[in-house]
């Protein structure tokens, strides 16, 4: 059990609170009770002549008056009823006395003052009802829905966040690979939490929160939740997304809630994943649904205010958005220690391979190199899903252990999809031979290409086939002649096409997408247009709705036709420069075509052999 679990078991409710529950309970169920006209059981409801009747008939052993309704006990059952109940009708009656003297009946008469409390009370009880509700959901709500099961709707302003205690937490800075210098950046705050008297002797302040920014996948909660651990205290965490609700303010007192219930149990660790879900820049412009969002925003940056100097408690944030995050977030005293995740360099993608493998029995003479190499690009998480696909191929297969085979195949289902039959016509396969054919030779032409790792025909994923190249080194930045190649060698399949049959498919579809957005980025983005000049025409937050839209493109027309006609330029351009290499090397696009008809796939190694010259490279 946590110790937060333990402090709030620590309180159990007051004995009083639970007399009060039996009586509000007790008091509706009376209530409801008064609403139903409940009418003796066994008794016969006769009119008012039958009544009369059946005293001529001396049948009626006694009766009972109150106010305007009679009750009676038969002498003997009739229609298997032994009472009966009638209604006086609105008239005097005088002959019923005499009537009833006559046959020797015993009448009671019962007090008008009983039916009037009686009647009060009925008329008091739907009002003692809805109170009684009343009552019940204003102390559900203060509760917190605390002692109901499942605190049930009750319990939505309550904090959503999820508290490991820190003997539970099962990771530490061992399982993480890489990440050297966070780790490091972190160790500070590790120090603290461990010991934090330390730091308030000296009057040391430590950083309020931390921002840990990178793509998805790169280990950004393991690593909170690993310091955590390293520091031994208790992990709170939570994304940005849980803390907004529909209604306004429901956000704000999750925050409040869950800083209340950190510094019970302080020192501890709050994780926020996904802040700018609820970190984003405060505008007027951001549309529809802000108020909830600002409100929640508003009580973090209060909250961290208010932490007084010494109080043991940080507070971890992670983005892959750090250009939406409002500048009151990352302000010196709130979010200003900023921690960067890249994706994986080859090493480090080494050693997370390793570290995952650990877990998985792999074959002595495993070399994780290759895989390494070949997986630039790849997060932490897709690595771990790499290791983890490489094992079930391997189960699935009945093998006993994962081998080299194992791990290549594993990273060609993540990267281009699972092996799939198709239904080809011979035709069709020739022309996927010609477009993978196409894309191949262009990229053995082209000298600022990457290296060619694979062509093949084998339909994959949504692909008939794929050429597949990867780069030698990781690359941060792209050189004009490197993206121009690449332009070209997507334009080479459509032109292989045009050339081979003397009409284009729509099999290039996916490749002219990718290529208009590639020479959109670079003339609109990147100021490789000598016409645009060194302007960037990007909006700086596309994917913020409405934002673009009430903003404007922030360029003029003239700009936008320019930029067209610009992307088209270069996209033409590149189309020639493939079809002359690919009208030059016609027999080269021949002999690759042949070979991968016959043999479905080629290697880079493998085309060398075929043409008999390597690869043109820079
Ligand atoms: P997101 O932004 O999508 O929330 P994240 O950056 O928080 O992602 P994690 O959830 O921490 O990423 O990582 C997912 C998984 O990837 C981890 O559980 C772990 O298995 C693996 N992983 C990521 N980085 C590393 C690493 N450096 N070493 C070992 N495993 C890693």
């Amino acid at each position: 059990m946590t110790e937060a679990e333990d402090k709030k078991q620590a309180t159990p409710p007051r004995p009083n609170q639970h007399v009060m529950d039996i009586f509000i309970i007790s008091l509706m169920f009376f209530a409801m009770l008064s609403f139903f006209d409940f009418e003796q059981e066994g008794s016969q409801d006769i009119p008012y002549s039958e009544f009369k009747q059946r005293l001529r008939d001396n049948d009626v052993e006694s009766v009972l008056i109150r106010g305007d309704k009679i009750t009676g006990n038969y002498r003997r059952p009739i229609d298997d009823f032994i009472q009966f109940d009638t209604t006086f009708p609105p008239m005097e009656d005088y002959d019923l006395f005499p009537l009833l003297e006559e046959n020797d009946i015993e009448v009671r008469v019962s007090s008008a003052e009983q039916s009037t409390w009686t009647l009060l009370l009925i008329n008091l009880l739907p009002w003692l009802l809805i109170i009684g509700i009343f009552m019940m959901s204003s102390r559900m709500l203060r509760s917190g829905g605390r002692g109901f099961p499942g605190g049930g709707v009750f319990s939505f302003t309550k904090s959503k966040a999820r508290l490991t205690n820190k003997d539970d937490i099962k990771v530490s800075y061992d399982d993480i690979a890489g990440l050297k210098h966070a780790k490091e950046d972190l160790s500070e705050v590790i120090d603290f939490l461990r010991n934090p008297d330390k730091y308030r002797a000296i009057g040391a302040k430590i950083p309020k929160g931390i921002l840990l920014i990178g793509p998805p996948g790169t280990g950004k909660t393991l690593l909170a939740r690993a310091t955590a651990a390293e520091a031994g205290v208790p992990f709170f965490s939570i994304t940005g997304s849980e803390f907004v609700e529909m209604f306004v303010g429901v956000g704000a007192s999750r925050v409040r809630d869950m800083y209340k219930e950190a510094r019970e149990v302080a020192p501890a660790l709050i994780f926020i994943d996904e802040i700018d879900s609820v970190g984003r820049t405060r505008s007027s412009a951001s549309g529809l649904g802000n108020d909830e969002r600002e409100q929640t925003l508003n009580q973090i940056l209060s909250e961290m205010d208010g932490f007084k100097g010494d109080e043991a408690i940080v507070v971890i944030a992670a983005t892959n958005r750090p250009d939406v995050l409002d500048s009151a977030l990352t302000r010196p005293g709130r979010f200003d220690r900023k921690v960067i995740l890249d994706l994986p360099q080859r090493e480090a993608r080494l050693e997370i391979l390793k570290v995952h493998a650990r877990n998985v029995v792999m074959a002595s003479d495993i070399d994780f190199e290759p895989i390494a190499a070949a997986t630039v690009g790849f997060s932490g998480a897709d690595l771990a899903n790499l290791i983890n696909e490489a094992a079930l191929l391997c189960a699935r297969e009945g093998k006993s252990e994962v081998d080299n085979s194992f791990l290549e195949r594993a990273r060609d289902k993540v990267v281009l999809g699972e092996k799939r039959e198709a239904l080809m016509s011979i035709e069709e396969r020739e022309r996927t031979a010609y477009h993978e054919a196409g894309h191949a030779l262009t990229a053995f032409h082209m000298p600022y290409a990457d290296s060619l790792r694979k062509v093949s025909i084998i339909p994959r994923g949504m692909a008939l086939g794929i050429t597949e190249q990867t780069p030698t080194e990781d690359k941060f930045t792209y050189g004009q002649h490197y993206l121009e190649d690449r332009l070209s060698i997507m334009l080479g399949g459509r032109c292989a096409e045009q050339l081979v049959f003397d009409e284009v498919s729509s099999g290039a579809a996916n490749d002219l997408q990718q290529a208009t957005t590639l020479a959109r980025h670079m003339i609109s983005e990147w100021g490789m247009s000598d016409k645009l000049g060194p302007l960037s025409f990007h909006s700086p937050d596309e994917s913020f709705p409405g934002q673009q839209m009430l903003a404007g493109k922030g360029y003029s027309e003239h700009t936008a036709e320019l930029i067209d006609e610009e992307v088209s330029k270069l996209i033409r351009t590149n189309e020639e420069r493939t079809k002359f290499i690919l009208a030059e090397h016609r027999g080269e696009l021949d002999s690759i075509a042949a070979a991968l008809l016959e043999k479905e796939s080629l290697s880079e190694q493998d085309l060398i052999e075929l043409l008999g010259h390597p690869a043109a490279k820079k």
